[in-house]
């Protein structure tokens, strides 16, 4: 890569739209187009909103957030230590979602597929989650 950064912040939604922004300056170095960051921005937003709802469920904790850059694309890492996901398989299905209640759609990581060219998800239960996305 020929940039990299790394940033931790408590989950706490304030955080969600911070993240946000700081990614997408970022990424602006590769000089994207206003899509591009406006992609990027909605699914790093999509992916700290779920660690700090689902991962930590509002309880205390760290988001992690590692960005590296290439000659003509961007890697996001988007870390917690939250509870984890039991069914990876079933939470990339659209329109799932095990919080109703709260009125979340299930869209997510529907989302995050769309705007992003690939996303990873690793989680174990108890351990955490990690989702790595490249564009
Ligand atoms: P929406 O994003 O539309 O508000 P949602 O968050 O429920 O709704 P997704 O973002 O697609 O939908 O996530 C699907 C499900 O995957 C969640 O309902 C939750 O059960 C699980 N999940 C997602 N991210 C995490 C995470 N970081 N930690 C634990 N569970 C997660
Ligand atoms: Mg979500």
């Amino acid at each position: 890569h020929t940039n990299e950064m790394e940033i931790e912040f408590d989950s706490r939604s304030q955080n969600e739209a911070f993240a946000r922004v700081v990614v997408a300056a970022f990424a602006s170095q590769l000089d994207p187009t206003l899509e591009e960051i406006s992609d990027i921005k909605t699914a790093v937003s999509e992916a700290v909103t779920n660690a700090i709802i689902h991962g930590y469920e509002n309880k205390e904790g760290k988001v992690h957030i590692i960005a590296r850059l290439y000659e003509e694309e961007i890697y996001i890492e988007i870390e917690d230590k939250g509870k984890g996901i039991e069914d990876i398989e079933l939470a990339r299905e659209p329109l799932y979602t095990s919080k109703p209640e709260l009125e979340r759609s299930g869209m997510g990581f529907t989302v995050m597929e769309t705007f992003m060219d690939k996303v990873v998800i690793e989680s174990t239960p108890e351990n955490g989650t990690k989702i790595m996305m490249t564009k």
